[in-house]
This record gives C-alpha cells, sequence and structure tokens, in this order.
C-alpha cells in the first residue's frame, strides 16, 4: 500500500515538476536581457561518479557526476560567460562597467574529489571557480559528523538509535537505508550545535573507527596549492572547522573561524585570501560584521541572483546545484531562472 502510494505521488508529481520546470525555463533571466548588471552564483559541492563509494556517505543534495558537471558547463556558456567570483567583485568595487550577466562557479569544503573530477574539466573547457576550504581540515577523512552520521547508517550500527542526542533523528531513519532518509535524519541532527554532535559521536568511540581511515576526503594541502597556482581556481575560506556561525557562538569561537581561517589559509597559500562562505549558510549579525571587517565578499547558501542595485557583497546569494535537480538542461535552465 505505501509503495503504491509513493508511486501514484510520483507519477503525479513528475509531470507538474516537469510543467514547472519548462516554464521557469522559458521565462527565466537567463534568457532574457538583464536591465541591470545580473551575477548568478552557483553552489556545488562534489563531484563523483555514480559509482563511486564516497557517494554512499554523501547526502543526495551533494553531489553531480563528472558527466553531469561537464553538461553544466557547456550549458551555462550558452547563456552568460562563467567568471571568477573574486574578479567580478573587483571590478565591481572598482566601479567598472559590468557584464550584463555573468556566472560565477563555487565549490564549498574543499572535497578531495573536486580535485579529481571538477578541475580537470574545468581546465578543458578553459573555465575557473572558486573553493571554500575549511582549514583545519584540510587532508582529512570523514571531516564533518554528516559524514560520520551516514557511515553509521550505512554500517547498520545500532549506535546511534542508543544516543541520547541521536536517538530521535535516527528513528527517522527506516527500513530499508536510503539516502533520503539519512538527509532527513542530519536535517534534524542541525538542530544541535556541532559541538554536541561531534561529542556524541566521539562517545560512540572506535563506532566511528571506519569513518577515520587514511584516504583523505577532503584535499590535502599540496593539491588545494595546486589548484590555487593553476589559476583554475581562487581558494577561499569556509571557516576552521565547518562550525555553524549562529548565535550559539562566543566570541572567540567566531573569531577563530573567521579570522584564524583566513590567516592559516593565507600562511599556506602565499596571498591573500578575500573570499568568504558561510558553513551551511548559517551567521548572525556578529559574524556578518566580522565577516564584513576582514573579507572582501562572502557567499551565503540564500537561494536567487545578484542584481547590482540590491548587491550586498557579504550576503552574495547562490544557486545550489546537484544531481537530483539538474541532471537535464532544462532543469539547469530552471535553475537559471532565478524564478525559484
Ligand atoms: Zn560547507
Amino acid at each position: 500500500m505505501t509503495t503504491l502510494t509513493h508511486t501514484l505521488k510520483q507519477s503525479i508529481k513528475r509531470p507538474l515538476k516537469a510543467a514547472l520546470n519548462l516554464s521557469r525555463d522559458w521565462r527565466g533571466a537567463h534568457r532574457k536581457r538583464a536591465a541591470e548588471p545580473t551575477l548568478w552564483v552557483l553552489m556545488y559541492h562534489r563531484v563523483l561518479p555514480a559509482d563511486d563509494p564516497r557517494c554512499e556517505t554523501e547526502e543526495p543534495g551533494m553531489v553531480v557526476t563528472p558527466e553531469t558537471f561537464r553538461m553544466h558547463l557547456q550549458e551555462i556558456q550558452r547563456w552568460m560567460p562563467v567568471v571568477a567570483l573574486g574578479d567580478w567583485v573587483q571590478r565591481f568595487e572598482a566601479g567598472e562597467a559590468m557584464p550584463e550577466k555573468a556566472c560565477a562557479i563555487t565549490f564549498d569544503d574543499g572535497w578531495l574529489d573536486n580535485y579529481q573530477y571538477a578541475y580537470p574539466e574545468l581546465k578543458q573547457q578553459g573555465l575557473v571557480a572558486s573553493i571554500f576550504a575549511v582549514a583545519d581540515r584540510v587532508g582529512q577523512a570523514a571531516p564533518f559528523w554528516p559524514n560520520r552520521i551516514a557511515d553509521l547508517v550505512l554500517r547498520q550500527s545500532p549506535l546511534l538509535h542508543q544516543h541520547p542526542v541521536l536517538a530521535p533523528a535516527a528513528q527517522l531513519l527506516g527500513q530499508p537505508y536510503s539516502r533520503e532518509a539519512v538527509s532527513a535524519c542530519i536535517q534534524t541532527l542541525k538542530q544541535h550545535s556541532e559541538d554536541t554532535l561531534n561529542a556524541a559521536l566521539n562517545s560512540l568511540g572506535d563506532a566511528t573507527g571506519s569513518a577515520q581511515g587514511t584516504t583523505p576526503d577532503l584535499m590535502p594541502w599540496p593539491a588545494l596549492q595546486e589548484l590555487d597556482a593553476s589559476g583554475v581556481f581562487a581558494v577561499g575560506s569556509h571557516t576552521c572547522t565547518h562550525r555553524r556561525l549562529n548565535h550559539a557562538n562566543s566570541p572567540e569561537q567566531r573569531h577563530a573561524e573567521i579570522v584564524d581561517s583566513r590567516q592559516r589559509l593565507e600562511q599556506q597559500l602565499g596571498h591573500e585570501v578575500p573570499l568568504f562562505c558561510f558553513p551551511n549558510g548559517d551567521y548572525d549579525e556578529a559574524s556578518l560584521t566580522l565577516v564584513r571587517e576582514h573579507y572582501q565578499a562572502a557567499v551565503t547558501t540564500k537561494n536567487g541572483l545578484n542584481r547590482v542595485s540590491s548587491l550586498d557583497l557579504h550576503q552574495l546569494n547562490r544557486i545550489g546545484v546537484h544531481e537530483g535537480n539538474s541532471r537535464t538542461t532544462r532543469q539547469l535552465r530552471a535553475r537559471l531562472s532565478g524564478l525559484g
């Protein structure tokens, strides 16, 4: 019965979604002359082949395949030039004439797969992108709590259900295991701070051991330095530990995440790091003020385009793209439309 209801729902939802995408595509800002200079900023996380085992411990909304990424780059260029985010910001601040439309490509977290799959594709197509690295997590395996949760689920560990912080969210997992259910579980856990979640996971002891393997999920410094030196990628800061910068932070934590991360990256890269990215798109006024003081510009996860008349360089909107929402050219154009 459940399966039947699900199938029925899908058979209604799919054509509706397709019609909506068609409408957005044809009415979208990407097709029209822009009344004022407009910047699109696309947000990517991971680029992984569908059969890569690393997909297993990742939320579906975090991944595109290399084939989809290639298609995206080709399709974007039909509608607007791809620019480096830092260059666009620089030109804007200098009061230069701005392109009518431009698209900046951004990657969050600094995943090793970006080096393996996005870098060659960008190089091949002669394009540039930004990558926001987590300064204290560079070169680490299973660096973030969502990946550790996914790893426990994948191994069907009963421990998740036994911990008082993790158990309520673990109820959402159901059987059989699905990546969507893991996503729902992770979303629920976001009500807790990183400190609480990491402490909960650490208290499980060796149970999360396999998530701490020797193969890094985040690219190591030499790879990040190579990307940075190549001119294909510009490295920006995504804090020291990926702590969400919301009201729960102490002034010391806030300062460490925002200011120290910049210093650490600059020491490793040998030049200024003027761009910042808010983890999970979460921040409060105090964090924003500090980011304004220490960075030239910052990106959020707020969906939308950036028009110069209403621009805030430290709260730039982005468009999240992943396999689930932009696997076809039409779906991608619906995302580029600025209509939702
Ligand atoms: Zn992130």
